[in-house]
């Protein structure tokens, strides 16, 4: 199916809703039931009706069409966070005794999962250099039950080769979970090269807006309904309908909006590419990136995120560059309208800051719906004054 088809009509029985062109948020948290047979039906499986919107919504249900046919996705769950979504995939897939092997350094609330949560079950995680296809090898146990990707990440953009982790992961009987939220289906679709379970940030780009937090899970219709049924419900994670309203009307302008961000970042890409001021670029689709062939190939377009190294001495130098930019806010996040600057060593005490480490002197870029050349000179004449 065309993405048009999907973005704008998938779903959409306008007949149900007075023919309205945007559908309706339906507001309630329980559904009635007519007799009594359908009742217990529902009981029997309540993904087989509406019940209560701690499952299933119609709302909901539209964003969720839409979602997984975008992923070639048999089905997909909409939830309440990326990070709900992130804990649900990985607790789904595992039992006491397990292990994963997880990519290094994945999103934050992944490795606090890996690191503070499974380890009162007994479920260990190996971390490994994904770049390698031979690290996910040589890492993998008889007890690996999962292996995590973020492909790319979002401070210095490693990849996996999507399509090598699949088949390794197959002969072995092992499931694999990806964090797909720097690409969205839109630009990169791992189902087609094999990974078992999608996962995103709704509230990046989906939503697009910075006014909703949301998350999405595609994969077989089996592993959806596992999830629904266990994990899901159990964290009473579902996304409300309002909220699953703003990620369908973020939707709706997403391919254009991903596009007026590449086609800007790649502007501010060249415009910092050979400043004196910075040491260092990363980016997935600059051709001097380490992996830019497999960018190329797994991936169908680069967002608004791009890592700098800064050549500052000191962590108040860095401190002063943030704070010199006039259209650059200084938050967490991305994939709203909003430019951001994010730098690393504000994770640090300025006394642990050591300026001969490039990773304390890292700064992400996102860069978002404000025109390219307004953020250009904003970033010339903060670097200027470094
Ligand atoms: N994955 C990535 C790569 C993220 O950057 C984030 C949030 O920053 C998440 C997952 C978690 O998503 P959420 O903030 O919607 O819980």
């Amino acid at each position: 199916m065309h993405q048009s088809q999907i973005i704008n009509e998938l779903a959409e029985t306008r007949e149900n809703y007075f023919n309205a062109v945007s559908p309706p948020i339906v507001q309630t948290s329980n559904f009635v039931f007519h007799d009594f047979a359908s009742l217990r039906e529902a009981f029997e499986d309540e993904m087989s009706a509406y019940l209560y919107s701690r499952g299933l919504n119609p709302t909901v249900d539209i964003l969720r069409k839409k979602l997984a046919a975008l992923d070639e996705a048999e089905d997909c769950l909409v939830l309440n966070s990326g990070a709900s979504a992130i804990f649900c995939a990985v607790m789904t897939n595992v039992q006491a005794g397990d292990h994963i092997v997880s990519v290094q350094k994945p999103y934050t609330w992944a490795w606090k999962l890996f690191d503070n949560v499974l380890p009162r079950y007994n479920v260990a995680t190996t971390y490994v250099d994904g770049t390698k296809i031979e690290n996910f090898e040589a890492a993998i146990l008889p007890n690996t039950k999962v292996i995590y990707l973020e492909s790319p990440n979002t401070l210095t953009f490693d990849l996996q080769d999507l399509e090598a982790v699949a088949k390794l992961a197959k002969s072995h009987g092992i499931v694999t979970i990806i964090d797909n939220s720097y690409c969205t289906p839109l630009f990169q679709k791992p189902h087609r090269l094999g990974i078992d379970i999608c996962l995103q940030s709704a509230t990046k780009y989906i939503g697009g807006h910075s006014d909703t937090v949301g998350g999405v899970l595609t994969g077989t219709k089996a592993m959806i309904k596992q999830i629904f049924d266990r994990e899901a419900h159990n964290t009473g994670a579902f996304i409300s309908p309002f909220n699953a309203w703003l990620l369908l009307r973020g939707l709706r302008t997403l391919s254009v909006r991903l596009k007026a961000i590449s086609e800007s970042t790649q502007k501010v890409v060249e415009f910092l590419k050979n400043h004196p001021k910075i040491e260092k670029i990363y980016f997935p689709f600059d051709p001097d990136f380490a992996q830019y062939e497999l960018a190329q190939k797994q991936m169908s377009g680069a967002c608004g995120l791009v890592t700098i190294a800064l050549k500052a001495q000191t962590y108040a130098q860095i401190e002063t560059f943030t704070h010199n930019l006039q259209h650059f806010l200084l938050a967490v996040s991305w994939g709203g309208h909003e430019s951001l600057i994010m730098p690393k060593c504000a994770g640090m005490l300025p006394e642990d800051f050591d300026a001969t480490q490039q990773e304390h002197r890292l700064l992400r870029l996102y860069i978002g719906l404000e025109e390219a050349d307004y953020l250009i000179e904003d970033l010339a004449q903060a670097l200027e004054k470094l």
